[in-house]
């Protein structure tokens, strides 16, 4: 392995992924739904494949899919995008990310994060050689994870050329207002950097909170890759269809350093996904619906059991504090749990480079069916109440 990326081991979602399945614990760890998409899509993709969808499609994707989602993200937000040049469908978010950083980052260019981190962040920054500036994303009194803009521009230095922005925020659940967002375009604008987003939960979104994409604040368009995918939006994770928009000299970037990663994504799958992103905007709103309702079951069952709960705005997670529970370390508790409790979690501090600011958090994925959420609460509160 080269050196670069020695730091990195399992993934902490398939390390506690392993150990629910070892123990029989129940998994709130790896964040992915345990019910399906929407029939329509599934029985589109199957339909798909049974007609013969079933070579490589275009490297930048099929153009059905490319339409539908800049038509969705011109309806929805105003920001315009050309299907041809503008938009690169990709094998999930996680390859656009990569792909994005690989082709922006130098060796030896700084990338500013907000931590908690997505796990793929650090390690792809790690592969293009890049040096990491995280800026601590902390709870104010009413739990709600937001960063001090002094910390954000104190980060930023002359070899800062990327900054990285996800919101809806995994694993905080923190949706950034536009005044945060304006505070990050700012430093962007200034500094003349490359704001990277990822935006995979933007449709999951709870008490009326809005999701801006900062490419839509002004003078961000030309600086702004801005990736997303299917995988939460549907509930159909394992399918890893995702896209990055941006001006297209960036969208030629991904590109050139994409068609070598994996060249082109499942063309079956974008076919089904097109017709869905206009055609399944019922679905996702109940969805969105069932998911607050969920945030509030778990949140409840945590609540009883002895938690510090930090109830988020989005996202399928719930940030907790171990704290309350006697505990000062997530990580050892995130190892105990499945044994001790019967339920699985995701240790928060593994998500941050300075691990003293998460070292008490953990993180709950509540997109399970009810009776889920209801057996792990009462396992929860047997264990600690
Ligand atoms: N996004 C999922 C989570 O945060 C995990 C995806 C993965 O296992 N790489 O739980």
């Amino acid at each position: 392995l080269v050196e670069r990326m020695r730091a990195y081991g399992e993934t902490v979602f398939a390390e506690m992924s392993r150990l629910a399945a070892e123990t029989g614990a129940i998994n709130l760890g790896q964040g992915f739904p345990d019910t399906d998409g929407p029939r329509s899509l599934i029985e589109a993709a199957a339909g798909r494949i049974r007609d013969g969808v079933n070579q490589y499609p275009p490297g930048p994707g099929r153009p059905e899919l490319r339409a539908a989602v800049a038509a969705d993200r011109a309806e929805r937000f105003g920001t315009e995008y050309d299907p041809d040049g503008e938009v690169y469908i990709t094998v999930g978010a996680t390859a656009g990310i990569a792909a994005s950083v690989l082709a922006m980052v130098e060796p030896g260019d700084e990338v500013v994060l907000f931590e908690p981190m997505y796990d793929s962040y650090a390690a792809v920054v790690s592969l293009a050689g890049g040096v990491r500036r995280p800026v601590p994303l902390r709870p104010g009194p009413d739990g709600r994870f937001t960063f001090d803009p002094a910390e954000l521009r104190a980060a930023v230095g002359p070899r800062t050329r990327m900054v990285v922005v996800n919101s809806p925020h995994n694993p905080t659940g923190t949706v950034l207002t536009r005044a945060e967002l304006e505070e990050i375009a700012a430093v962007c604008r200034e500094h003349d950097l490359i704001a990277l987003t990822d935006e995979v939960y933007e449709h999951l979104l709870f008490d009326g909170a809005e999701h801006v994409p900062l490419a839509s604040l002004p003078g961000m368009r030309e600086r702004t890759v801005a990736v997303s995918s299917v995988g939460k939006t549907f509930s159909v994770t394992a399918w890893k269809t995702g896209w990055v928009m941006g001006p297209a000299p960036l969208v030629r970037a991904v590109q050139t350093v994409n068609q070598f990663l994996t060249f082109s994504a499942n063309g079956a799958l974008q076919l089904a996904v097109a017709e869905a992103v206009t055609g399944e905007r019922e679905w996702v709103r109940g969805q969105r619906e069932a998911l607050q309702a969920k945030r509030d079951r778990l949140s409840d069952g945590l609540d009883r059991a002895g938690f510090g709960v930090l109830r988020p705005q989005g996202t399928y997670f719930v940030m907790a504090d171990v704290r309350p529970l006697g505990f000062k370390d997530g990580l050892e508790l995130a190892r105990t749990l499945p044994r001790t409790a019967g339920v699985a979690c995701v240790p928060a501090q593994v998500l941050y480079d300075r691990v003293e600011e998460g070292r008490h958090l953990v993180r709950f994925a509540f997109c399970k069916r009810d009776e889920v959420l209801d057996d792990a609460a009462d396992r929860l509160v047997r264990a600690f109440a």
